[in-house]
């Protein structure tokens, strides 16, 4: 009987720590061991993007240590732990030499930045990635010893969390450069006439947008970085920030023989994956083959994270629920712009733009008018409400 055998979650970011939560919550007594491989410090990873504005230390964005997290759940909570292998025929894990049994496995080992290029080793200390608590305490370390405090930034990538840290960093005091291969800042949600109103509005405070460049090289010039885009022009650069996308960590399921896509490890509705006892949520899952949508942002974000924590949590306690997701858009945070996004399902037949200066509303619509989805800027992200009724279910 497995609802008597110990549960281990591999994974302390949000959906490992809620998942434990929502479990402890349901059943007191059932045995939860947690395993992570970064300090098992809780917090809430969207702040990390709002947080260089605020001046937030690394540590007061901590709800929680580990050992007070152990504490609340009555679980015992294993940090700096990498797991190696998951050996599903006979239900356990290898943590280096250790080997560990399972009764029910859960693993929600979340996703890594993806970069595209390598970089020299002599460049290690100016190039930066910011997706963990940790990778936010070394930068901020970085910034608060910098002369003057004030810091030229070039950011690669104009997505979702390169936007988002090129206005905070901007907020913070810093000089950002804004560097992405698309004409527009956020492509992937954004149709072009919304994504030119926030190159605009970053244009305007002063953020330098480089777009439809690459950046072909960089080098250490003794001082800080160059930056040699495509075109030949060169930038120059204190740090670097690289947000040039993520992708599920797949690996460890992939090598235990687990049906896994680009876009994570493959589970069922009820976060079954192909393996027997062994579950995936967060950003690592592919819940119900649900991929990235036409705008390309996958379910990685935290309101789906909490459907699927809620379903888990009943089913691993005895009631079996399959999860599904509503239509949940996404609040970028951007408040040089304000933007609300649900990217469509499906290329939309057209766009339907209304609006002028930086507030605009962008319908996504199919050949018989009826709403996939939709993009908001400025003021008319109060429409965020109204359109979210009447668009379809991320995952009906
Ligand atoms: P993670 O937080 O990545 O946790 C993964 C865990 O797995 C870590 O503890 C790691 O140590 C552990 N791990 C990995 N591999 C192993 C291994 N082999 N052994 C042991 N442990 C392992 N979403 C929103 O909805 N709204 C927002 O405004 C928003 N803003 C964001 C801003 C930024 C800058 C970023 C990066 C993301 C943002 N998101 C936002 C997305 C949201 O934060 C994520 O969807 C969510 O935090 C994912 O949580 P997770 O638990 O699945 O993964």
């Amino acid at each position: 009987d497995h609802s008597t055998a110990p549960l281990t979650i591999v994974g302390t970011g949000m959906a490992g720590v809620g998942l434990a939560r929502a479990i402890r919550s349901r059943d007191g007594e059932r045995p939860i061991t947690l395993i992570g491989a970064d300090s098992g410090d809780e917090y809430t990873k969207p702040l990390l993007s709002s947080a260089f504005a605020k001046r937030q230390t690394a540590q007061s964005l901590v709800m929680r240590d580990a050992v007070g997290l152990a504490a609340t759940l009555r679980a015992r909570v294993r940090t700096h732990t990498t797991v190696d292998a998951i050996e599903t025929d006979d239900h356990r894990l290898r943590i280096g030499a250790e080997v560990l049994p399972y009764g029910q496995l859960v693993l929600a080992t979340g996703a890594a930045p993806w970069q595209p290029f390598e970089v020299a080793s002599s460049l290690h200390g100016r190039i930066f990635q910011i997706n963990d608590l940790d990778d936010y305490r070394r930068l901020r370390g970085v910034l608060d010893r910098h002369p003057g405090r004030q810091a030229r930034i070039a950011i690669i990538g104009a997505g979702l969390v390169g936007c988002e840290f090129a206005n905070d960093l901007h907020a913070g005091g810093h000089r950002i450069a804004l560097i992405a291969p698309e004409t527009t800042p956020l492509s992937r949600l954004l149709p072009p006439p919304l994504g030119r109103a926030l190159g605009e509005a970053f244009a305007e405070a002063g953020i330098l947008g480089y777009f439809e460049r690459q950046v072909s090289a960089l080098h250490d010039n003794g001082e800080g970085v160059t930056l040699v885009l495509d075109d030949g022009e060169a930038l120059e650069a204190d740090l670097v920030l690289v947000a040039t996308g993520l992708r599920p960590r797949t690996a460890l399921a992939e090598v235990a023989g687990l049906a896994v896509s680009p876009a994570g490890i493959l589970t069922d509705r009820r976060l079954a994956t192909s393996a027997p006892n062994v579950f995936a949520l967060g950003d690592v899952a592919c819940v119900d083959g649900l991929d990235a949508p036409a705008g390309g942002l996958s379910a990685m974000y935290v309101q789906p994270l909490q459907a699927a924590v809620k379903a888990l949590a009943a089913t691993l306690t005895g009631t079996p629920t399959e999860v599904a997701y509503g239509a949940w858009p996404v609040v970028v945070k951007t408040p040089l712009l304000p933007i609300v996004a649900l990217p469509p399902r499906e290329v939309p037949h057209h766009w339907r733009i209304e609006g002028e200066a930086s507030d605009f509303s962008a319908l996504a619509e199919d050949e018989g008018g009826r709403l996939l989805g939709f993009a908001l800027t400025g003021r008319c992200v109060r429409r965020k409400v109204e359109l979210a009724r009447a668009a379809p279910p991320l995952l009906g």
